[in-house]
């Protein structure tokens, strides 16, 4: 079918006799940049891929240009200490901090606690236009960071909110695909905040249409995200259907930056990082590039 989004695209929807709104993503080449800038074992990759695509579902949920959605889960002794992602004006970038050496002993399928232990996860909504910052922590709990997601707008932001991803890791690379749906008072253009109650029948009824996604339907080429969002809702008088903005892998590393960052170091401390050549090495923990820094 002509126009139909491929990968690295966002489509979004919304239903809105139920207010409900959603978003949908299939990553394909822009995750496989970003994961093949690390050399990341098996369970490590799928981590971030799953990361990835809530941190693309999330963001694009941001209306300005210019705000920000930054996700980071943390632990103090977990075998991953670290994982952040962000997201910017359909720019993705992300990076995970784990111990090879415990990971290897978890064997193939670690679940979340194996690789957190006692974490949690911390959503942070940077908005442009009016520079005010939202933050919502909860803890890692439950089998996935979409279930800890799902947590965040039921706790932070009482929002009913359903999450589903999937990731196929073969041979022809990484691909993840995943579906948000959220209930609002007032639709997508409406910010009114639902108090969370076991009686939302509409809210019900597309939260049992959303959650008969299978996770294989996510990552199926011959399946567009059109077609997907078409069998889960097509017995809705109305759908509305949109396509949003095409994603790409991007970060702000640059020289002037790792500038501005060391020129704020004394002296004394810049004396210690120089190398023989008097230039300071600076790696980029989400692309993992390396900067000769003249300062
Ligand atoms: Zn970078």
């Amino acid at each position: 079918m002509a126009g139909e989004t491929g990968y690295d695209r966002v489509l979004r929807f919304s239903i809105p006799h139920r207010n409900a709104r959603g978003r949908s993503v299939r990553l394909g080449p822009v995750l496989d940049t970003i994961l093949t800038a690390h050399d990341y074992p098996p369970p490590i990759r799928r981590l971030l891929a799953e990361a990835l695509v809530l941190t693309a579902l999330l963001g694009t949920l941001l209306k300005d240009e210019g705000s920000q959605l930054t996700m980071q889960a943390q632990t103090q002794s977990g075998v991953v200490d670290l994982l952040v992602c962000d997201y910017c004006d359909g720019e993705l970038r992300g990076y995970v901090r784990h111990d090879a050496e415990r990971l290897a002993m978890l064997g193939r399928n670690p679940s979340l606690h194996a690789l957190f232990g006692q974490g949690y996860l911390a959503v942070t909504f940077d908005l442009a236009a009016t520079g005010q910052r939202y933050q919502g922590i909860v803890p890692l709990e439950g089998d996935s960071l979409a279930e800890a997601c799902e947590s965040y707008f039921a706790q932070s932001e009482q929002v009913p909110t359903l999450i589903r991803v999937g990731i196929g890791d073969g041979a022809a690379g990484c691909i993840a695909g995943g579906i948000l749906v959220q209930h609002l008072a007032e639709g997508e253009a409406g910010r009114e905040r639902l108090h969370v109650r076991m009686d939302h029948p509409e809210w019900e009824h597309v939260a049992v249409l959303a959650g008969s996604t299978r996770l294989e339907e996510l990552v199926d080429p011959d399946l567009s995200q059109e077609a997907l969002i078409w069998r889960l809702f097509h017995d809705e008088p109305e759908v509305r259907v949109e396509p949003g903005g095409v994603l790409q892998r991007g970060c702000r590393c640059t020289i002037e930056h790792y500038q501005a960052v060391l020129a704020k170091f004394p002296e004394a401390d810049r004396v210690e990082m120089r190398d023989e050549q008097g230039l300071i090495m600076v790696d980029c923990a989400f692309c993992s590039k390396l900067f000769q820094i003249d300062i």
